[in-house]
């Protein structure tokens, strides 16, 4: 039980580097080899056409439909049981989504755009050229892995790009059926898959990419980002951290409360975006409490053998929850667990229900530390100040939630405090909105993707300026003499 013991941030240590720096030259000159073949593909076609880009996008979408129920019972086999309707809900849909809005709008995205020319430029012009980068690496996590590998992918082969991807070790099933599926429809060269430990995942993180996006913990985003700097790519970072739940008193709490124990019991919390813990007035807390058990029963009349409800990964990460209770019930924390299953039943299923944390305080692990799982500690505060200070005192989160009907405390919200990402009313519904950037700010993560803001971010936006022959920059040659002087000072009344 030693994992047990540790945080979540040491159980993925552990498994970063679980027998010492292992090598494996075979395996990393696999991936050289592939990496070189796709550099050398790109760029004997380095501005690949709109047909080809759609093609490929289409070909993505058609044979990840025609493979849903594999992937469904792949992901399914790696949990230990993950709700069906969960995988279509949060991975395949948002994928089809995402490819459906990639064909509609590239086109436009692609396109040259003009930009203005400063007055003391004229008559030349500035155009901006998007280009696709070259090969985009894709490092992904378990907790939805069929989504956070392929949209990624979606914006790469969008933007004109080959990439390889490096799914999670923690869904085994999964990973080698990603790369059964996608190795059937893509040469070596356009998409590759890469399976297999941190080992791969650690040789996969120095490779020259153009660009490398990396979903996962924000421990190992940092080895990540370390890695990339020594060949100077660009990252993606798309991060975790503690999203906080806001709830004013002006809420609807018939409405608020179905909301927040949907978003948290989806994938039973193991979700980047899940609302991490509550602030809400102190004389409020037994009410939303009984409320949200009460919830959480009905979603789920029983959570051990119901299929609706999604197991915890892996031992490791169930002794992790069940630390961060220990340690707050310790530290004088209240827990409330939802249903009435049998205890020993749970464990052997790897579940846990919905548990409400109260009195909590901030030395406790699971104020400190991402939970990533069913647990939902509140925090009391008085005023919304008070609540905006406690979130502002912490790590930039990925996401920020606000329930309530008071439009002016809603504004004051979102102009004073700094997230990732926002919903009002529900919560992590902005992630799937194409028309806006998703991605972290801070320890929660750097740059985004998703619709344009992907394109952009697997683009090089150049910046092309075309001179005019009229050009009189030749008075700004040497030797420097009194037409120098006037053209300066022209050029300084009118900068
Ligand atoms: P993780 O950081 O442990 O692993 C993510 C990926 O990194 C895996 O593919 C793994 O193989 C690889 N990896 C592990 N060690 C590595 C190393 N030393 N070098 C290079 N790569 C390495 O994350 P996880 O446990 O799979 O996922 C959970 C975390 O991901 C949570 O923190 C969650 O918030 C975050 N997450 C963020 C988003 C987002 O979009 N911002 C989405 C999902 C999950």
């Amino acid at each position: 039980m030693i994992v047990a013991l540790e945080n979540f941030y040491e159980v993925t240590m552990v498994r970063i580097n679980p027998k010492g720096n292992q090598k494996n030259p075979a395996m990393k000159a696999t991936l050289d080899a592939v990496l070189a073949k796709q550099k050398a593909a790109f760029d004997a076609t380095p501005n690949s056409s709109w047909e080809s880009r759609k093609a490929k996008l289409k070909t993505l979408g058609e044979v990840i439909k025609a493979h849903e129920t594999d992937f469904i019972e792949a992901i399914s086999a790696d949990f230990g049981n993950r709700a069906t309707e969960e995988t279509l809900i949060a991975e395949c849909l948002v994928i089809q989504g995402g490819i459906n809005h990639a064909i509609k709008h590239t086109p436009k995205w692609m396109r040259p755009r003009k930009v203005p020319t400063a007055l003391q430029f004229l008559p030349a012009k500035n155009r901006i050229i998007p280009q696709p980068l070259g090969v985009i690496g894709i490092i992904s996590p378990w907790n939805y892995p069929l989504q956070l590998a392929i949209m990624p992918l979606v914006g790469a082969l969008g933007a004109g790009n080959r990439a390889m991807i490096k799914p999670s070790e923690y869904t085994p099933k999964f990973s080698e059926l990603l790369k059964s599926v996608l190795g059937k429809v893509f040469d070596e060269d356009e998409v590759f898959v890469a399976t297999g430990g941190v080992e791969v995942a650690q040789a996969f993180s120095a490779l020259p990419f153009d660009h490398l996006v990396f979903t996962g913990s924000t421990n190992v985003g940092r080895i990540v980002a370390k890695a990339a700097a020594e060949n100077l790519v660009p990252c993606t970072l798309e991060l975790g951290g503690k999203s906080p739940t806001i709830i004013d008193p002006s809420a609807n709490m018939g409405t608020t409360v179905p909301r927040i124990a949907n978003a948290k019991l989806l994938n039973a919390g193991q979700t980047c975006v899940a609302p991490d813990y509550v602030l809400m007035p102190q004389n409020q807390i037994n009410a939303f409490s009984d409320a949200i058990i009460e919830q959480a029963e009905t979603f789920y009349p029983k959570f051990a053998g119901n299929d609706d409800y999604t197991s915890i990964i892996a031992d490791s990460h169930y002794a992790r929850l069940q630390d961060l209770l220990d340690d707050a019930e310790n530290k004088g924390a209240k827990i409330r667990v939802a249903g009435n299953d049998d205890k020993q039943q749970l464990a052997k299923e790897r579940r846990i229900p919905l548990t409400v944390v109260t009195d909590t305080t901030p030395d406790m692990r699971i104020m400190q530390e991402e939970i990533f799982g069913p647990l939902l500690p509140i925090v009391p505060v008085e005023t919304q100040e008070d609540a905006l200070d406690y979130i502002q005192k912490r790590d930039r989160p990925l996401a920020l939630y606000w329930f309530g009907e008071d439009n002016a405390k809603r504004e004051q919200v979102l102009r004073q405090s700094i997230s990732g990402g926002v919903t009002i009313n529900d919560a992590a519904w902005h992630v799937i909105q194409e028309d806006i950037p998703f991605g972290g700010v801070g320890p929660s993560g750097m740059g985004a993707y998703h619709g344009e803001a992907g394109f952009q971010s697997f683009s090089h936006m150049k910046g092309v300026f075309y001179q005019s022959k009229l050009s009189q920059g030749k008075k700004l040659h040497p030797p420097y003499g009194p037409a120098t002087h006037k053209m300066l000072g022209l050029m300084r009344k009118i900068m």
